[in-house]
């Protein structure tokens, strides 16, 4: 089961400066400009949208204690969530404490992990975030992000996934789906992660940025794909400046949809089963 502990008090780094104002396609299909305040609106419109489409977001990585959800997000690099979760009951039985992931067996720990691919990366860095706990957080996960950050294997999208789901800091977590939609979106032009994460978090009330960041993601999982996107059926569509990107006709579109959410989604696109 997916868990969440109780919030903490930490906070993130302040929003970087105001967007500039960015040409939109209005319903006619003209490019207009949009100003900020435009985009901070139609952000946050599409975001109460997203809550209609996903009211249930929640992490996908099984986890119940912060140091297990440090663990799993680890293993989750380059790795699907499904392949992480089959995997990490066996670990999480091994190994329970800080202390025992520190003074694990290399060869035990490269076994186990193995499924999650490189494994011998990820066994350095579970060893590494283990001896780094003792050493210098009594063997706890701290939670600020200046802390989280200077751990093995945590950069700023770990310890974001970290805070928000496992301390109820909010957080913004980039990772290539979130990065995708919000530029089909143009809430950003940014490539770069932590540019992404602050020009979003100038748009989207701070909140909101955790289960936004779930929305997100399974935004970029279920419906708008990298390739193919189901523009036909998207509830965002309105709001997008991208749509069109996949095919628009609804019974293709309807095709292109995953996920347990399906019948839901299709549901809002007017189309039943
Ligand atoms: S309309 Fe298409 S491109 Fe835009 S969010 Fe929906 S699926 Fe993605």
């Amino acid at each position: 089961m997916s868990a969440r502990k109780s919030a903490a008090s930490t906070t993130q780094p302040k929003a970087a400066s105001k967007a500039q104002p960015r040409s939109g396609t209005g319903r006619s299909g003209t490019k207009k400009a949009e100003t900020h305040l435009g985009l901070v609106r139609r952000a946050r419109r599409m975001n109460r949208t997203l809550k209609v489409a996903f009211p249930h977001v929640y992490c996908e990585l099984d986890f119940t204690t912060p140091l297990e959800l440090s663990v799993a997000t680890i293993l989750s690099a380059q790795c699907t969530d499904v392949r992480v979760n089959q995997t990490t009951p066996a670990v999480f039985a091994r190994y329970r404490t800080a202390l025992d992931y520190a003074q694990a067996d290399r060869t035990e720990l490269e076994e186990l992990i193995r499924p999650t691919g490189f494994y011998r990366n990820k066994t350095n860095s579970l060893i590494g975030l283990g001896q780094a706990l003792v050493e210098r957080f009594d063997g706890e996960v701290p939670h600020t992000l200046p802390e989280l950050v200077t751990l093995p294997g945590f950069g700023r999208k770990t310890a974001n996934v970290v805070l928000g789901n496992a301390f109820g800091v909010p957080g913004i977590t980039v990772d290539t789906h979130f990065g995708r939609l919000v530029r089909r979106w143009e809430w950003t032009e940014e490539t770069d992660p932590v540019k992404v994460e602050h020009a979003v978090g100038e748009l989207i009330e701070r909140k909101e940025w955790t289960d936004l960041s779930h929305r997100v993601i399974f935004h970029g999982r279920r419906v708008c794909h990298a390739r193919n996107p189901a523009c036909g059926v998207c509830i965002l569509a309105k709001d997008c400046p991208s749509a069109g990107t996949g095919p628009m006709d609804k019974t293709a579109a309807a095709a292109l949809v995953k996920g347990p959410e399906t019948d839901h989604l299709l549901a809002l696109a007017g189309i039943t089963s």
